[in-house]
């Protein structure tokens, strides 16, 4: 059976008598509409750990004030099955008031890996994921905790914070889930018309052709790559290009050495659903 629990302090209660009984938990945050790529993320944890808790809290703080906050998917009588099936323990569903009470002011802000890309283009957006998932840390006191590469440089910023906060978890990284085409599973796939679902398996297309040019013999320079890239995205029936970059998978800056590890990551919208997905090319 699959325990609910909307309230904080029995959230952290149930987790504090885990941590004494020697219990390991796993966790899973999420913003609900599951799909694959979630449920990819709760099987691992199910694998590895005694008690499995997902959260599920559409997190205000995350959402700039064009962005979709008020129509982000909120099936929840369906996540609530998906999870009983998936043999989720607890499934956490704070309200916006309990989690952001009258006088809340502390932020956790991650600094310069934060600043490009997803940081750049969704001012704020990291302040608030790592500011819920490390409140979400202190409830839920879970010994794992998974993330989907698909958010790569999201996984990255939880990692870091996870790591200067000190916070005994570990986090665990879990690969992107994606449709027979290649489109990453995301809950905003759901936005798209059954065109845009097509056409928007040209996104994976765009960046593994992207990722053949990095690995090639003789390397095109970033600029170029990113360049080509850019191209065969815009190239996309319905796709308005945000951004195509290639950078080091680890500062997010440029890429320093032709050898070394490389991310390449874009965003494009189709109509006004906003989509992201990234490569990393290894070396
Ligand atoms: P979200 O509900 O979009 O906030 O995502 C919750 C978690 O699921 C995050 O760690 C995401 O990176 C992960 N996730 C979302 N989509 C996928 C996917 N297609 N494959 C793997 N993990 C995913």
């Amino acid at each position: 059976m699959t325990r609910v629990i909307a309230s904080l302090p029995a959230m952290q209660g149930q987790a504090l008598r885990w941590r004494r009984r020697g219990r390991s938990v796993g966790f899973v945050p999420t913003m609900g509409a599951l799909h694959d790529g979630h449920l990819s993320l709760v099987q691992r944890a199910r694998r590895e750990n005694d008690i499995v808790v997902v959260s599920i809290f559409v997190n205000p703080a995350q959402f700039g004030p064009q962005e979709d906050l008020k129509k982000y998917p909120r099936p929840f009588k369906r996540d609530a099955a998906l999870c009983r099936k998936a043999g989720v323990d607890v499934l956490f569903h704070p309200s916006p008031a309990g989690m952001y009470p009258p006088g809340f002011q502390t932020w956790v802000t991650v600094q310069n890996i934060a600043k490009p890309l997803e940081g750049e283009h969704r001012p704020g957006h990291f302040r608030g994921v790592a500011t819920v998932v490390a409140k979400l840390f202190g409830i839920v006191q879970p010994t794992r905790a998974y993330f989907g590469k698909k958010d790569f440089q999201q996984l990255k910023v939880i990692e870091r914070m996870a790591a200067d906060l000190n916070l005994p978890v570990k986090i665990i990284p879990c690969p992107t889930v994606r449709e027979a085409g290649g489109l990453a599973r995301s809950s905003r796939n759901v936005y798209l018309s059954l065109e845009e679902r097509l056409a928007a398996n040209g996104v994976r297309a765009a960046l593994r052709a992207g990722a053949e040019l990095v690995k090639s013999k003789k390397p095109a320079s970033p600029t170029e790559i990113e360049r080509s890239v850019r191209s065969k995205l815009k190239r996309i029936p319905g796709a308005r290009v945000q951004y195509a970059r290639l950078v080091d998978p680890q500062t997010f800056g440029a890429p320093k050495r032709v050898k070394d590890d490389a991310l390449l990551a874009a965003a494009v919208y189709f109509g006004r659903t906003r989509l992201i997905d990234n490569i990393l090319i290894k070396r």
